[in-house]
């Protein structure tokens, strides 16, 4: 099996669904509460394992239930738990999420324990990122402990894969340590200065992405696919074309397909269809982890 070793955040979210979101100052009535686990690390780690990666995650939670459950629930997805470790001050992530009618959504992130997953932490893991095929890593967690796991990734010639978000900027000495960057259209225009509002825009952002030093680099557009661009080829792929009831997680269960498809040697243009097939069949469903797709559920087709 192909090993896969995800750094990241776990979070236990908390959605409600309304028919639009307030404005500031408003109380409106929301519709039913659901609690899902999420976090960017560890909705990843769950789409890979649930695509058939035998995956790692390495990450921190507070010594609390939302931590316990999160463990329980890793390790019924078959993640190997061994370097998630415990924070003993500060709580377990969590993230606050309205879902409107449209399925859009907006999220406020309390990062807790994921604040404090440290290099020592990531070191523990050393042994496994030497042996993994692909590494995945995205923000929320301390940036400086995602250059140096960028950098360990790229000591032991594992494929490094960044997907940067939420949006924030990141270091210059990052980008050389990167296979593969991942940005949405948001993210990439943070990252580059250039609005991703066309194709062209997209190229752009992309080139200057190249430029900075990212060997590959694939920018996820929403309900229109995804856009791929290295120095040799750059393509467009469709997304399938479906009713999105919550768009939570699209670009988590994109990344998690995504490295396993590249752990198994894929050709970028089946790695990236795999991943929007996968990704849109997850925004017909509620919540983070539980709307990760099985292998069983997607069809040879891809393959
Ligand atoms: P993020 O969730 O990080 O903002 P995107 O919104 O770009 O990322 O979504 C990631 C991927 O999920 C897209 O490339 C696409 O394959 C799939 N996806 C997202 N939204 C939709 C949608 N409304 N319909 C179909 N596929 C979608």
């Amino acid at each position: 099996m192909s090993k896969i070793v995800v750094i990241g955040s776990s979070n236990t979210d908390m959605v409600v669904k309304t028919n639009r979101f307030p404005n500031p100052g408003e109380t409106i009535l929301g519709g039913t509460f659901f609690m899902f686990a999420g976090g960017k690390g560890a909705n990843q780690a769950v789409a890979a394992a649930r695509m058939g990666g035998d995956v790692v995650l390495v990450a921190k939670v507070g010594n609390d239930i939302f931590g316990k459950q999160a463990i329980e629930g890793f390790q019924k997805e078959k993640i190997n738990t061994s370097y998630i470790s415990t924070d003993f001050e500060k709580a377990s992530g969590t993230a606050l999420i309205i879902v409107n009618e449209r399925g859009e959504n907006k999220i406020v992130v309390a990062s807790g324990s994921n604040d404090t997953l440290s290099q020592e932490d990531i070191m523990k893991a050393a042994t496994e990122i030497e042996m993994a095929e692909v590494v995945l890593l995205q923000l929320e967690i301390p940036v400086s402990s995602v250059v140096f796991a960028a950098t360990q990734g790229l000591k032991t010639e594992s494929k490094v894969i960044l997907n940067p978000a939420p949006a924030q900027e990141l270091p210059d000495e990052i980008y050389p340590n990167l296979y593969l960057i991942t940005p949405n259209e948001t993210e990439a225009q943070l990252l580059t200065g250039i609005e991703v509002k066309d194709d062209e825009s997209a190229r752009e952002a992309a080139d200057m992405l190249l430029d900075k030093g990212v060997r590959n680099v694939i920018i996820t557009l929403g309900a229109r696919g995804a856009y791929f661009h290295n120095d040799y080829q750059s393509f467009f792929v469709d997304a399938p074309q479906v009713e999105a009831v919550d768009t939570t997680a699209a670009g988590d269960i994109f990344n998690g397909t995504l490295a396993v498809a590249l752990a198994q040697k894929k050709d970028w243009r089946s790695a990236i269809e795999l991943a929007c097939k996968v990704a849109s069949l997850s925004v017909t469903r509620m919540g983070a982890q539980a709307s990760a797709p099985f292998l069983s559920e997607i069809s040879s087709a891809s393959d």
